[in-house]
């Protein structure tokens, strides 16, 4: 499948930066890449999250329900749920432990769709599978905006459908050719604030 957003789309809107970054794992990149400033604007969130009902939509029959992890899987999960005409829930962490919302449940044979902003290793979407399906639900599908896993479905044999693949090299500090060249570091999304 080709790429049903572009690069370009995050980069118009600074969700994708240039420059010399420390990730959250510790490792170095010359790119970042974080949805929020993309879903910052709700037209465009609503666009993501219709491209991606149609792409899940047209890989899995019979969608009951659009389950998200919150925060990075709200926005467009609630996006992609309402133009697929279904109901969303979320689940978040509490006590490090992946869990739905309060009051929120789900039934045996449900058939549910996991949308995500970002798949970087999957580890957390795994998690979410693990407890709707302890549930007795069917997790039928998954789908992000942008998959950075260098695979192209970390769930297999579940279908998955991404906007977007992307793969940026990563470095140890050591093996950093940012550091090499004396290029400041910064934390993604660090940008000034400013206090109003
Ligand atoms: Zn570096």
């Amino acid at each position: 499948m080709s790429d049903a957003l572009g690069l370009d789309d995050f980069t118009a809107c600074g969700s994708h930066q240039h420059g010399h970054f420390l990730l959250s794992s510790g490792l170095h990149s010359g790119d970042y890449l974080q949805c929020a400033l993309y879903l910052a604007e709700p037209r465009r969130a609503a666009r993501a999250g219709a491209l991606i009902a149609a792409a899940i939509a047209d890989a899995v029959p019979a969608i009951d329900l659009v389950v998200s992890p919150a925060m990075g899987g709200l926005i467009i999960g609630h996006e992609t749920a309402r133009a697929l005409g279904l109901p969303f829930l979320f689940t978040e962490r509490a006590d490090g432990e992946m869990v739905l919302r309060r009051g929120f449940a789900v039934t045996p044979g449900q058939r549910i769709v996991i949308v995500e902003d970002v798949v970087t290793t999957g580890k957390s979407t795994r998690e979410v599978i693990e407890i709707l399906e302890a549930d007795g639900a069917v997790v039928v599908g998954l789908a992000s905006m942008v998959n950075r896993s260098a695979n192209p479905n970390p769930f297999d044999p579940k279908p998955y459908r991404a906007l977007l693949g992307v793969s940026f090299p990563t470095w140890s500090a050591d093996d950093c050719p940012l550091c090499a060249d004396g290029v400041p570091i910064a934390k993604p999304g660090s940008r000034p604030i400013k206090k109003t």
